[in-house]
């Protein structure tokens, strides 16, 4: 039975490795890859499309995501972690000991750390697939610096939108906002900072129709008024989508209390409704959603982990 097994590989997953692998618990950690119903668990997750990490302490140069991926992946092997290309496809987390399906095959844990993060949202329209990496993204520093001086549309009222716009100023001639209301979601402070921008405007009261393109790349908007005004098209070379994350949480469905927005419930600091099932970082966080703060609850669930493995062990259901 693995004492430990860690489901993702961000800085969450990772963190979690480095600490139980520390603890001699030798995590088996699966990293990711294609669930069953075709989604991409991407292996390293959401800093594998961040291009510069500015603000994890330890690199007063920055650090591109990718680099930061590997070097945490590098330590928990240091440890004795054993990675695994794989994805969990089902679980069973109704008994001792809990069970996970890999390749087929059930494996059993005494415990689990859920940490399979979360992915951007996307609007769903045919001509957003169609141009995705040909001018539509969802990730302005990972794309940003290929639109210099063009001008640039940003979806979204919140957090996420305003950091996409003041990022791409740096980039693009000009850059228009396009929200569904007229008031922004965003904290004040990012709020002003994108209204105050020269280079920002904002279309309010709008939706994103279609994405216009010549075939190869984009070459507009059509925008729908909520407020039924008449469409407009307005020229652009880029679309870039901040309208939130989805948590990649499919598969713990009826397995463990979800909250409605599919974050994972998370008891007390990492557990769950399940003895020995354990979460950390963005699965279970939709307010910090940073590097840091995933890597510390990836810790916090280790240790937390590591402490039910010990009680186990002297309860006798465990072998040291
Ligand atoms: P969010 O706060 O949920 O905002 C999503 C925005 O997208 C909302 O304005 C929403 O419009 C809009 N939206 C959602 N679905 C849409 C659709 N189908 N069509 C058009 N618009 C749509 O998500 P977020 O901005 O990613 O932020 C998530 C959390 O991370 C927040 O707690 C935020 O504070 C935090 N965050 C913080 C920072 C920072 O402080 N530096 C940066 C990024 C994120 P409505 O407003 O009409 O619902």
């Amino acid at each position: 039975m693995h004492k430990v097994v860690i489901i993702g590989s961000g800085p969450a997953g990772f963190t979690a490795a480095i600490y139980t692998a520390r603890a001699n618990l030798q995590p088996l950690v699966l990293e990711g890859g294609f669930l069953p119903n075709g989604e991409l668990m991407t292996p390293g997750g959401q800093l594998m499309i961040t291009s510069e990490v500015e603000n994890y302490p330890g690199f007063p140069e920055g650090i591109t995501g990718p680099e930061l991926v590997d070097r945490c992946r590098e330590q928990s092997k240091r440890f004795g972690a054993d990675h695994r290309d794989a994805v969990a496809e089902e679980v069973d987390f109704s008994g001792f000991p809990l069970r996970v399906k890999v390749e087929g095959a059930w494996l059993s844990a005494a415990t689990v750390i859920i940490a399979t993060g979360a992915n951007a949202r996307w609007l769903g329209l045919p001509s957003e697939q169609q141009y995705l990496n040909r001018g539509v993204s969802a990730c302005a520093t990972c794309d940003g610096a290929f639109f210099k001086d063009r001008e640039l549309m940003v979806i979204g009222g919140g957090d996420s939108a305003m950091e996409e716009a003041l990022f791409l100023t740096r980039y693009a001639s000009r850059v228009t906002i396009v929200h569904r209301r007229e008031s922004f979601r965003a904290s004040k402070i990012m709020a002003e900072r994108a209204l105050q921008h020269p280079k920002i405007t904002v279309e309010w009261n709008s939706e994103l129709e279609e994405i216009l393109g010549d075939g190869q790349r984009v070459t507009g908007v059509r925008l729908n008024s909520t407020i039924g005004l008449p469409n407009r098209d307005l020229p652009c070379g880029g679309v870039f989508v901040a309208i939130g994350h989805t948590p990649s949480t499919g598969i713990f469905q009826g397995h463990i209390d979800l909250r409605p927005d599919g974050y994972v419930q998370v008891h007390g600091m990492t557990g769950t409704n399940r003895k020995g099932v354990f979460v950390a970082g963005d699965c279970a966080d939709s307010r910090y959603r940073q590097a840091i703060t995933a890597a510390g609850m990836g810790c916090m669930a280790a240790l937390d982990a590591e402490k039910l493995v010990e009680a186990y062990e002297a309860e006798g259901l465990l072998a040291h």
